[in-house]
């Protein structure tokens, strides 16, 4: 609700004073909430893939003499596991996101260099579709402050998206680009796109617009939400633009480096 929660104490003072100590706990408290909430869809999410392996478990005792059967059982829980362990790994992100100090150990980070790693981190999921990506104008104006692993993980997320929602002979574009003090990395895809209803949402984690689609390509629903915070760590946004049918485009706005000719990697003041 829109209530302000207020903590008040009251200590008396000599003679006819008392100290009134009042404090805002409104944020707080909101904070608490988001945990408490984030604890509850962890623990649902991790029963689809556990409940799922322990099906598959008994399914294999059961087969025990049809060797075939066996192997196929034994496949699918070979593919649990790896889900089970990327929803995993991707909770712990997120909540280390959610938690540490966004300034801690910030260096000079080249984003043309992160947007062609993460291309290149997606080769084996691309299939048939062309994924290109194009830096443009001079790399030393496209530097922000910030974690490059975490800056090529928010690349690498919207491009795996941009991949997996989209069908093989598309084209899937990453442009880098220096606009005013923001350097900009838009991802664009000519897939499924997202109606207008939905794109309000696909930021929040675990929320998929199509579970049964998510499910197949592994997805987690954490990788926008992951994007998201990574954004905000490092002082900028991610935006959407989609159309249903035609694609969509995610960018992320980071804060550019002004003015600093030190080498990539060199740790920052602080901007
Ligand atoms: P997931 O692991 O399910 O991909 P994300 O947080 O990355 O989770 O995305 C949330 C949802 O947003 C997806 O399940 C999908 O429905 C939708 N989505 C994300 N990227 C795209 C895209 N490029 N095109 C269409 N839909 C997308």
């Amino acid at each position: 609700g829109g209530r302000i929660l207020l903590a008040v104490r009251v200590a008396p003072l000599a003679e006819e004073h008392v100290l009134l100590l009042v404090e805002d706990r409104t944020q707080a408290r909101r904070v608490e909430e988001v945990r408490r909430d984030f604890v509850v869809n962890v623990s649902h999410e991790l029963k689809t893939p556990v409940g799922g392996l322990q099906l598959l478990a008994e399914a294999v005792q059961d087969a025990a003499d049809d060797p075939q059967a066996v192997a196929r059982f034994a496949g699918r829980m070979t593919l649990e596991t790896e889900r089970l362990t990327r929803l995993v790994s991707e909770i712990i992100d997120l909540s280390r996101l959610q938690t540490t100090d966004p300034l801690a150990d910030m260096v000079i980070v080249d984003v043309a260099a992160c947007a062609a790693e993460a291309v290149e981190h997606t080769r084996l999921v691309a299939g048939l579709r062309e994924v290109v990506a194009t830096p443009t104008g001079d790399p030393a104006q496209l530097r922000v402050y910030g974690d490059p692993e975490l800056v090529t993980t928010a690349i690498r997320n919207l491009v795996t998206n941009a991949i997996n929602y989209s069908e093989d002979g598309t084209k899937v574009g990453v442009v880098t680009r220096r606009v005013d003090d923001v350097v900009e990395v838009s991802v664009s895809d000519e897939g499924r796109g997202i109606s207008a209803e939905d794109q309000e949402r696909v930021f929040e984690r675990f929320y998929r617009v199509d579970t049964a689609r998510s499910r197949l390509t592994g997805g987690t629903g954490l990788g926008l939400s992951i994007v998201k915070h990574i954004c905000a760590n490092h002082g900028g946004e991610v935006t959407l633009w989609s159309q249903e049918g035609q694609g969509s485009t995610f960018t992320l706005r980071l804060p550019a480096v002004v003015g600093d000719d030190r080498p990539i990697g060199s740790p920052a003041d602080g901007p």
